[in-house]
């Protein structure tokens, strides 16, 4: 094991957004658990836990003040204004990272089980530089988010996007994995499809998902289904890739009714006026959507190059002493 990871600074890392209702639960849990965790000496005593207010509008913040007074192991951060849970999560984790040795994110109520917190530690103490934080069952999602969530990930991947499923923002991150996560440069987030193109080590530690106790859902259907947009037109370029495939299997396939239409025209008696009616019919239509798939393939191209994503990671260096 390396020295150096020995009891390691650990910042505990919630957004918050309209949380008033379950906060004051959550941190006493989170209090608790450093406070063993410390005791048990697997992480330092300079371990903290960082709540992040993302514009809330009910009186969160009034309460992580409160917080931050009352114990030397809270910290407060207050963005702006509502900017949502993933830019919230970045604010944290770019303002912590020279802090701490790792970085935990967890939702603010808690759904998901701290227990497996100690287990993503030891983890990282053995060398693992991101530990994923998996639902085991999801029976306590309605049928409905069960199924939608299933769908999305099967589609993610389909789409070849790197995705872990049933993985959402509950994570152990390292500095170095922090350190290459901050230079993706674009402004779409999608953490979970972000995260994992870093590569390094990763392990997965599986909990079972609570209900939440206190307080509502801040992803009702219309932002789900607009994450998921998100999720997919930040990391995919496939659907212009089909739209290119599909203009040109239709292009193909009016030649031959043109071929078709032609010959008719030739041999039998059609309709007056039919063939210069469905000629130019059929060869518009194909020939428009292969076009727009042409031009869909340069805009892919675009898509890319403005992302400015880095171009590789290093995991380690070796140097003859
Ligand atoms: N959240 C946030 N900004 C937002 C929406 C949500 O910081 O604009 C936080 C919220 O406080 C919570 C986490 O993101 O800590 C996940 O939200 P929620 O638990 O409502 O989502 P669900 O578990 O229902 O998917
Ligand atoms: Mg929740």
């Amino acid at each position: 094991m390396n020295s150096k990871l020995k009891e390691p600074i650990i910042c505990l890392l919630l957004p918050c957004y309209n949380e008033e209702a379950i906060i004051n639960y959550s941190v006493q849990e989170m209090l608790k658990l450093i406070t063993r965790l410390i005791e048990e000496h697997l992480i330092s005593d300079q371990s903290f836990l960082c709540l992040v207010d993302d514009g809330s509008k009910d009186n969160t913040w009034f309460y992580i003040d409160l917080f931050t007074k009352e114990s030397k192991y809270v910290r407060g951060i207050k963005l702006s204004r509502n900017y949502g849970h993933q830019s919230a999560l970045l604010a944290g984790i770019t303002q912590n990272v020279n802090k701490c040795d790792a970085v935990i994110t967890i939702d603010a109520d808690l759904q998901d089980d701290i227990e497996v917190i100690p287990e993503m530690i030891s983890l990282y103490l053995k060398g693992i530089e991101i530990v994923y934080g998996v639902r085991d069952k999801r029976d306590t999602d309605s049928w409905f988010k069960r199924n939608t969530a299933k769908v999305f990930y099967k589609l993610m991947i389909k789409l070849g996007v790197n995705i872990i499923e049933n993985h959402a923002d509950y994570r152990l991150m390292s500095k170095n994995a922090i350190n290459n996560l901050l230079s993706f440069k674009e402004s779409n987030l999608f953490l979970r499809g972000m995260i994992p193109l870093i590569g390094l080590k990763s392990e997965n530690v599986y909990y079972n998902r609570k209900e939440r106790l206190a307080g509502e859902t801040k992803y009702p259907l219309r932002k789900m289904i607009s994450f998921a947009i998100d999720g997919i037109t930040s990391f995919s370029t496939k659907p212009l890739r089909m739209i290119s495939v599909l203009g040109l299997i239709l292009f193909l396939i009016t030649v031959c009714l043109n071929i078709y239409a032609l010959y008719s025209f030739l041999t039998s008696d059609v309709l007056k006026g039919w063939t210069s009616i469905v000629l130019p019919l059929y060869f518009l239509s194909g020939f428009q959507l292969l076009a727009i798939g042409i031009i869909a393939e340069y805009v892919g191209k675009i898509y890319k190059e403005t992302k400015k994503r880095p171009s590789f990671f290093i995991e380690e260096e070796l140097k003859n002493k």
